[in-house]
């Protein structure tokens, strides 16, 4: 079956203009995009009832489907239909009398479907926030205000002397021509509610609702004097902001990228448009949307996983509708339709998290040019470590790259050093000489951040007798040991045990911790530094939003001294009195089988020190490695990560790996090995039959990791430096393959330029 449920045969039917018999003549035929996992729309009648309304393309539909109804979007109207007209069904309802996605979004929606390959109605479902799938109406919700009415005076206090509550509250009304909202009255005057009845029975008060749409911030922070280089930026893609082009910002951390999105995104509002700016990852990033509310003085949405469904209703509303000129949003937010649009503005564009690894496996990044080139207007990518793409695409003159070298506020440069583990005495991870460092930085009072990329106490643990590991029972892989809460956690598959107190094979109760996380390093860095406090950041101590920020909080107030974390700790955060970082495990990354391990390690490396000494105090990275003379650390550390992109594309290029090489992965996973060898087998001699001398085609083979979740993956490559070839292999392939008996026993799917090849 595709991903998740199970095809027919009878399901691709793709828009289609076969059936030209005189029965299906005048009919008029919904094409409507329906949430399920089928590829191509479904065709529907309209009822007699209903023929006086207008269908436009983005409105959404009651369908029946099945047994069960469903809400579709229309996609067009067309007079003919692949089946006969008395096999089709007419709609339930039409919900919308104007769309809820236009054309543009409706557009690229469908050039997103072909191009991954994945069936319309989801693709269009991930368009809609969830109440709209659900067929709710497209409004922000109210919030109710309390006002005085139009006459209403000082004067009318003298007729409620003998109401001493009344009178305190129209007093309050009065100081408040805006208008009250409830909050404000609970907070401020409590018990309100009967008093107020009074005023609005005596006509001196009213109660107003409007739309809970974000409002225009007073500008509270001005713009520092920009630098040369930053000046050079924004006048080079200010030059021309009414056509498409694609910008790469690439500036070391610090550089002052924000106050270039600022200014140009300030140009374009002011010039009556919208700004779109995705972001990674909000809960990692507030300073930046709090700098965005801080300067640009107009209606901000932002958008989030955040949200619950009617906020983020509300923000979609806002932005839809045109009220919101800023919106900022993650990976989803692209396809947000947008009026006024006139610039997108991709922050931390390397960022893998823009790629959807599941279901609509979309890449926001790409699909940003992609609606930049159809809408016609600018993109800007930035980061401090663009992505070999990024750098290759400057590289073919497709994108114009414009570099800030200099950090805005300091002129330190943060040192990056090498520590050789080798023949080193070694304490949980950490190197006797990384842990002089650490005291030293704190003797002076500074903040220290380690960072591994690992959580958990250690990620297994195994009998001192026999050997016996905490395996997870569904997949290849340890289960870590997670010592706080006595549980073993498998990261791969989200199964969760007690953590055993007794050796599963021979029941030994001598069990030992094997290897280091986070949870281990922060134990014993509290025993070897006592006096000073020590702050976790990974998913187990963040998993609440607000529980993040409050240790980022305490981390910028300046009260933890040394940060132990994950990669969360590399995104978005300044932390100005980090002075030492030390990044514990980069051999794993040098080694890995994933073609893009040595990009993330030198993007984190390069992050993670960008992350010291912003403020006034010069900072200093620590990596430790047994490999110090590996070409990777080498080039970077020395040469730069320019330099060090170079190489790299070159080692891409020799590999047959994208950008110079475009990849699509066939994945499955099946119960039973053989039956997923045999879909696969199949699939393989399909492919091989057309022939497509420009496709290479790879496999199948066992996943790296092969068993997952209780299922054995395999997976077969395709590579190409013909996108167009590979698409129309692409075509004939995906259909055919549903066919096959073999592909109703496992789950399968396709992706177009994965992200990696587990
Ligand atoms: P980036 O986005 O590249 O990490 P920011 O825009 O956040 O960089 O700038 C880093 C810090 O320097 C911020 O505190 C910002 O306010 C400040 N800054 C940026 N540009 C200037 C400038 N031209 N003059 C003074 N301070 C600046
Ligand atoms: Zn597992
Ligand atoms: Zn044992």
């Amino acid at each position: 079956s595709f991903d998740k449920t199970s095809h027919g045969t009878e399901s691709f039917i793709m828009n289609s203009t076969a059936d030209h018999s005189d029965a299906n003549k005048k009919q008029p035929i919904l094409k409507v995009a329906v949430p399920i996992p089928l590829f191509g729309s479904f065709d529907y009648l309209i009822p007699e009832s209903l023929r006086h309304q207008r269908f436009t393309p983005g409105c959404r539909v009651e369908v029946p489907f099945g047994r069960r109804t469903a809400i579709g979007v229309i996609l067009g109207q067309t007079g003919h239909s692949d089946l006969a007209v008395n096999k089709l069904k007419a709609i339930n309802a039409l919900i919308d009398t104007e769309a809820v996605l236009d054309s543009r979004i409706l557009d690229l929606l469908g050039w997103a479907s072909s191009y991954y390959l994945h069936p319309i109605g989801e693709v269009v479902q991930t368009a809609l926030p969830s109440l709209l799938r659900q067929g709710k109406a497209a409004e922000a919700s109210a919030i109710k205000a309390w006002k005085t009415t139009d006459g209403t005076s000082a004067d009318d206090l003298e007729t409620l002397n003998r109401a001493a509550k009344q009178k305190h509250i129209l007093q309050i009304l009065l100081n408040h021509p805006e208008g009250l909202g409830e909050a404000y009255l609970n907070d401020n005057h409590p018990n309100w509610r009967n008093a107020m009845k009074a005023l609005l029975e005596k006509g001196l008060a009213v109660c107003t609702e409007r739309a809970s749409l974000p409002e225009a911030h007073p500008v509270s922070t001005q713009a520092p004097s920009l630098n040369e280089e930053q000046q050079q930026a924004i006048a080079a893609i200010g030059r021309d902001l009414n056509q498409h082009h694609i910008h790469l910002l690439h500036g070391v951390t610090g550089s002052g990228k924000t106050e270039v999105y600022l200014a140009l995104s300030e140009r374009v509002i002011a010039s009556g448009k919208q700004v779109l700016v995705l972001v990674p990852e909000i809960s990692l990033t507030p300073q930046l949307t709090e700098r965005f509310e801080q300067r640009m003085g107009c209606p901000i949405a932002v958008l989030h996983s955040g949200l619950n469904d009617q906020q983020r209703l509300s923000a979609w509303v806002a932005a839809s509708s045109g009220h919101a000129r800023l919106i900022i949003g993650t990976r989803s937010a692209i396809f947000t339709p947008l009026p006024d649009l006139g610039l997108i503005l991709v922050d931390e564009e390397h960022d893998g998290s823009y790629k959807q690894q599941e279901g609509f496996r979309y890449n926001a990044r790409d699909l940003a040019l992609v609606r930049s080139q159809k809408e016609n207007i600018p993109v800007v990518l930035g980061s401090a470590t663009p992505s070999l793409e990024s750098l290759h695409n400057v590289n073919r003159q497709r994108f114009q790259i414009h570099t800030l070298k200099k950090r805005a506020r300091t002129q330190s440069i943060t040192k990056i050093k090498l520590l050789d583990m080798c023949s080193q005495p070694i304490k949980e991870g950490l190197s006797a000489a990384l842990l002089d460092k650490v005291d030293e930085h704190l003797k002076l009072g500074n903040q220290v951040i380690l960072f591994l990329n690992r959580r958990g106490f250690s990620p297994l643990l195994m009998c001192h007798s026999c050997g016996w590991m905490t395996r997870c029972k569904r997949c290849d892989a340890n289960m870590t040991y997670h010592k706080h809460k006595q549980q073993l956690h498998c990261h791969h598959c989200g199964a969760e045990s007690r953590s055993p107190t007794s050796c599963g094979d021979c029941g030994s109760e001598e069990l030992l911790a094997i290897g280091t996380g986070t949870e281990r390093i922060e134990e014993f860095l509290s025993e070897r530094f006592p006096d000073t406090h020590i702050n976790r950041i990974d998913r187990n101590t963040a998993r609440r939003k607000d529980a993040l920020e409050d240790k980022l909080q305490q981390t910028h107030a300046g009260c933890a001294s040394i940060l132990v974390g994950t990669q969360m700790l590399a995104k978005g955060h300044d932390f100005p009195n980090v002075t030492l970082v030390g990044v514990l495990d980069t051999d794993q990354a040098l080694y890995s089988a994933d073609f893009r391990a040595a990009e993330h390690l030198a993007q984190l490396i390069i992050q993670v020190s960008g992350r010291a000494g912003r403020a006034e105090k010069p900072g200093e990275v620590l990596i430790q490695t047994h490999h110090p003379d590996h070409p990777l650390l080498q080039t970077l550390l020395h040469q730069g990560y320019e330099k060090f992109a170079e190489s790299a594309l070159i080692e891409r290029q020799q590999a047959g790996f994208p950008p110079h090489k475009h990849l699509v992965l066939l994945r499955c996973g099946a119960i039973h090995k053989d039956l997923g060898m045999l879909f696969m087998r199949e699939a393989r001699e399909l492919a091989n039959s057309y022939q497509a001398s420009e496709v290479e085609i790879f496999g199948p083979w066992p996943a790296p990791m092969e068993k997952r979740a209780g299922r054995f993956r395999t997976q077969t490559m395709l590579q190409s430096n013909d996108r167009k070839a590979l698409h129309q292999l692409l075509r004939q392939w995906l259909p055919r393959l549903q066919q096959l008996k073999s592909s109703k026993q496992v789950r399968w799917s396709i992706d177009v330029d994965p992200y990696d090849t587990f």
